[in-house]
């Protein structure tokens, strides 16, 4: 499992002078694919050919002794194992984290760097947020934790209901009593459940909510949601709390988690086009969204999943320029080539807490260069208004 913590950790690392940065993604082939030696092979050749690589380019150091390091530990791997392998290191610098995540990877990677190369996580980790399925009937609830591809049942709630029978005493004011007495234990159980839910809200237990439950529940129960845990919620589905399987689980989890990324990533293009037509909260094209990123104007980083371009950094103030100028126009100091300048805008990403959003082909942002980004305010207007109130 991968925290948030690692992600801002590894998004911090930045090499100096020989530091290398080893970025590598070993995904297995489903386990229907007879091929799955070939990944193994596959992998070992990335390897070795990054170590020739390596003594090519004079970097015998850590380079070296880590790729041999995930090389050695490649001759155990089967193609055909469940999860996929991520490895992320840089020996002169005493850096070696491996994770096992779900095997979503387009494919098996590697990557000597300068920093680490972190999309194919952010990719995975987008599409599968920390995610809560509670199914709740009138006195009865299950809680399940579903985060990449693990599933797991955290909370099973019961609250006894009143017995209603003879025994509760004459028919008539009675009956009409115990009625009563049951419909208060079904609320309470209701709050009961509502209130976990907020204290899983509250403490970060999850991103997201899923609410399993009948329809004649179901009015009741939604009145008792706190609005912080309801804005949370991705939709409900129609389930009964006794017969729910994992199986279930995951499917429903599945799809509903897709039909509102899809959702939620349409309404974002959307709004973010729509604000850079009319010179509001949004910016297309490259220059301009690195100077947004310069200005810690931007509030969500909005890329082709495909898209790369060349830039320059400066090495001493860390300005971003999509020309390829020889000094920066900030300092004066000298400048590096930065192959793919996603490579340094995802993990300042990452630590700004700026949300990243990967889209697959659509036209609308490739006509804008396939860069764009949703800002929180716009210096220049700000500073405009502050002029004109003045
Ligand atoms: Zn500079």
């Amino acid at each position: 499992m991968i925290t948030r913590e690692d992600m801002l950790e590894l998004a911090q690392f930045q090499g100096h002078g020989a530091d290398c940065a080893i970025s590598f993604f070993f995904q297995p082939s489903r386990p229907t694919n007879k091929a799955h030696r070939e990944d193994a092979i596959l992998a070992k050749d990335l390897i070795r050919q990054a170590l020739r690589e390596a003594e090519k380019n004079g970097r015998n150091g850590g380079a070296r002794a880590d790729l041999q390091r995930i090389l050695d530990l490649a001759a155990d791997w089967q193609g055909n194992q469940p999860r996929a392998r991520v490895i992320f290191a840089c020996g002169s610098r005493g850096i070696w984290r491996e994770f096992d995540l779900p095997p979503h990877f387009a494919h098996t990677q590697l990557f000597v760097n300068r920093r680490f190369h972190l999309k194919p996580v952010v990719l995975v980790l987008r599409a599968q947020p920390r995610l809560w399925l509670a199914f709740v009937d009138r006195h009865r609830a299950r809680i399940f934790d579903l985060h990449l591809d693990e599933l797991e049942e955290r909370e099973a709630l019961f609250h006894a209901l009143p017995r209603r029978g003879r025994g509760d005493g004459f028919a008539g004011y009675d009956a009409g009593h115990a009625e009563r007495s049951v419909n208060d234990e079904v609320q309470r159980h209701y709050k009961n459940v509502a209130e976990y839910l907020r204290q899983g809200q509250e403490t970060g237990a999850f991103d997201n909510l899923i609410i399993g439950c009948q329809d004649i529940n179901w009015h009741e129960f939604e009145t008792h949601l706190h609005p912080y845990v309801s804005q949370r919620l991705l939709g409900r589905i129609v389930a009964d709390v006794g017969t729910v399987t994992e199986q279930d689980v995951r499917q429903q989890a599945d799809h509903i988690l897709r039909q509102s990324l899809d959702r939620h990533r349409h309404g974002v293009v959307n709004e973010i086009l729509s604000q850079a037509k009319s010179n509001g909260r949004g910016v297309t094209g490259l220059r301009r969204v690195l100077r947004s990123l310069e200005m810690g104007e931007v509030r969500i980083l909005l890329m082709s999943e495909n898209y790369s371009a060349r830039a320059v950094e400066c090495g001493s103030c860390g300005h971003l320029d999509a020309h390829m100028v020889r000094y920066c126009p900030l300092c004066g100091r000298g400048t590096r080539e930065v192959e793919d300048v996603c490579d340094a805008i995802v993990p300042a990403a990452i630590c700004r807490d700026i949300e990243l959003f990967y889209v697959k082909d659509d036209p609308s942002l490739d006509h804008v260069g396939n860069i764009a980004a949703l800002l929180r305010f716009r210096a220049d207007q700000s500073k405009g208004r502050m002029a004109a109130a003045s």
